[in-house]
């Protein structure tokens, strides 16, 4: 049975084009690239070429690109980082950011700003949170549960008007505006400059290239203190003996993601229509989380009356891979804090089902999905 993946937000295939570019560096490339030897200074510059290629598609510098251990890792090294040189200030974060944010933001003094019933964060409410002493705003790009895409241009206006006022009134607390792009680089542009964004947090394993690579982009002059010491690398933010085939896997994965991005923005759009039309016509219980203007790769359901879990499984047994909730989340037995957030009940919560479509989705995949769906719910 030749199986369906429908779970790209969790996971993507590792590219085979990208594999073959990090094959050296796994086998005879192995030197440590902080050593003074020819070969050694060889794989250094390979490592400063790949900051570039990643600091292209951002339109940043290489200088600002620092190579992590995923976005959960680079989440985390922007917050704490921030938030530990400013420990009596405040950061505000949105209530539907992943764990990785989320928690290491409740380490600190932290609010949550409230999203609306498309999981949008409600302007309003963020501008009445960012108080003086506010340091940090953290706002993910695009939902990994329900594909919502935030404002980033105007959540950035509001927070250069703030900046602009505590220069008035002498303020000397700085405000930083992070966001986790984890599930974006398929489907978005990532222009960090666009957005008036001081961090970005993005991760390998999302977009066809290796897990446990990904990078955080920290603006030229911010300062933060490092999560991890050691012997320094990654300009002190992240010490520790360079991945290399991870960071040359990640920045090839990046590059191709953003060739493909527009093509497969079209494809995915398109793929999204068919699969929710076909819903309403054969599943007439499912109500569709995902609202237009989402990401393109992304179907989150609720179908009445049914046990997600057991689907789920029957799904699998049919050979279609889908998630419950939210993959990335390790204690799944609790309902998701998003879709708490965009206001559905528990109950409403355990009859979701979440499918992410990705390079390998086709047309057929989606027609056999609604099929068995429909046969299994209805
Ligand atoms: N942020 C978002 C939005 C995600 O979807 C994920 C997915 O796992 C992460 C962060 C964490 O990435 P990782 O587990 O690879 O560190």
């Amino acid at each position: 049975m030749k199986t369906i993946y429908l779970d790209h937000a969790a996971a993507t295939l590792l590219d085979p084009a990208v594999l073959r570019q990090m094959q050296p560096y796994l086998t005879d490339q192995f030197y440590n690239p902080s050593a003074t030897y020819l070969m050694a200074k060889k794989v250094r510059s390979d490592v400063e070429e790949a900051r570039t290629r990643v600091a292209k598609v951002l339109a940043a510098r290489p200088r600002e690109i620092i190579f992590t251990a995923g976005a959960t890792e680079a989440n985390n090294i922007a917050i704490h980082g921030v938030m530990a040189k400013f420990p009596q200030a405040k950061v505000l974060v949105s209530a539907i950011e992943h764990d990785s944010v989320l928690e290491i933001a409740q380490q600190y003094n932290h609010a949550l700003v409230p999203v609306d019933n498309f999981g949008q964060v409600q302007l309003d409410e963020l501008k009445k949170q960012l108080t003086p002493d506010v340091v940090l705003v953290s706002v993910m790009y695009a939902n990994n549960e329900i594909g919502t895409i935030q404002n980033l241009t105007a959540i950035s206006k509001i927070i250069a008007e703030v900046k602009a006022e505590r220069q008035k009134n002498k303020n000397p607390l700085p405000l930083y505006f992070h966001s986790d792009g984890a599930q974006a680089p398929n489907l978005l542009p990532l222009l960090v400059k666009n957005y008036g964004l001081d961090m970005l947090s993005l991760n390998g394993g999302k977009i066809y290239g290796p897990k446990q690579s990904g990078v955080l982009y920290v603006a030229t002059g911010i300062e933060l203190e490092p999560l991890i010491y050691g012997g320094g690398q990654e300009f002190g933010l992240r010490s520790g003996t360079e991945n290399v085939a991870g960071i040359i896997g990640f920045s090839f994965a990046l590059e191709k993601a953003a060739k493909k991005r527009a093509a497969e923005a079209k494809r995915l759009s398109a793929l999204q229509h068919i699969f929710t039309q076909g819903l309403s016509s054969h599943v007439p219980t499912a109500t569709i989380t995902t609202q237009s203007g989402a990401l393109h790769n992304v179907v989150h359901i609720t179908i009445s009356g049914i046990d997600n879990e057991r689907v789920m499984m029957e799904l699998d047994e049919a050979g279609i891979m889908c998630a419950v909730g939210s993959a990335c989340s390790a204690s799944s037995d609790e309902p998701s804090h998003v879709l708490t957030a965009i206001g559905l009940s528990d109950e409403q919560a355990q009859t979701s089902l979440r499918f992410t479509m990705g390079r390998s989705t086709t047309e057929a995949n989606i027609t056999r999905v609604i099929n068995v769906l429909a046969r299994l719910v209805n």
